[in-house]
């Protein structure tokens, strides 16, 4: 089977005054779809590079990135912008939701940017809020809410879209560790009832354990790729 995600020797340097930070030292990995990843790994050792990179945010210095068989390392603002659009969703450490409308308007205007109609964004929307908890809170703002609710809308807004690949940083890091277990423990259900790829960065080892595979990450390079236990370990 050919793997959802492959990279092969990709590097990626930042230019910073008279040096170069090499933030990608040549990575190689090769991921299934519908699986559930971690990336673990210690703070600026690549794992938010890897991330643009693999979410079509950014383009490598060089080496090859594969999306679902489809090169992307190539691919201009537009064809990037179409990538994502089609394939992806993203959730946040700091949630990113728009303050200003509410939180079934960030859900559905998610779908509403793909061409979806108002009325039919707003039904899919409140699909997914309910499927995260949240169908008490359709009309509220973010501000209202607590972090792990907002988590929660994010991956709503995430997940409305039907993406093939969840792309996860630090999604439990604004979080106190309880709230973020019940967070990845929603990505865990989410991964299986919709197969949906799920690529999570975490620092915490707790966290990453409830994931198929563990990605170990250092220096700007994949030093490891080993199974986990599926189930949070605390
Ligand atoms: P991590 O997510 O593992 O903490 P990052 O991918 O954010 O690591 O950063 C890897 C390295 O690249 C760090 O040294 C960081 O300072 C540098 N870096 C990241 N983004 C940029 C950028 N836009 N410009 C310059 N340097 C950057
Ligand atoms: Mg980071």
């Amino acid at each position: 089977m050919k793997p959802l995600i492959h990279l092969q020797d990709v590097k990626k340097d930042y230019p910073m005054g008279h040096t170069t930070v090499h933030a990608l030292c040549g990575v190689e990995l090769a991921m299934e779809g519908g699986r559930y990843y971690s990336i673990v790994g210690p703070s600026g050792s690549g794992k938010t590079t890897l991330m643009h990179m693999i979410g079509c945010m950014d383009t490598p210095t060089s080496g090859e990135v594969w999306l679902d068989g489809q090169p992307v390392h190539h691919l201009d603002e537009q064809g990037r912008t179409a990538m994502r659009a089609r394939y992806i969703g993203f959730i946040f450490q700091a949630f990113h939701l728009n303050p200003i409308l509410t939180v079934r308007e960030n859900v559905s205007i998610a779908l509403q940017f793909l061409g979806a109609g108002r009325r039919e964004a707003e039904v899919r929307a409140e699909v997914w809020l309910d499927r995260v908890g949240l169908s008490h809170r359709l009309a509220h703002y973010p501000a209202e809410l607590s972090g792990g609710e907002r988590q929660r809308v994010a991956i709503a807004r995430a997940l409305v879209k039907d993406p093939c690949l969840v792309l996860a940083d630090e999604p439990t890091g604004n979080l106190d560790s309880q709230t973020g277990g019940e967070i990845v423990a929603l990505l865990r259900e989410v991964n299986r009832r919709t197969g949906a790829t799920i690529l999570q960065v975490t620092h915490d080892p707790e966290i990453a354990a409830i994931s198929d595979e563990i990605i170990t990450f250092k220096d700007g390079r994949v030093t490891g790729q080993q199974a986990s236990s599926g189930r949070l370990q605390r």
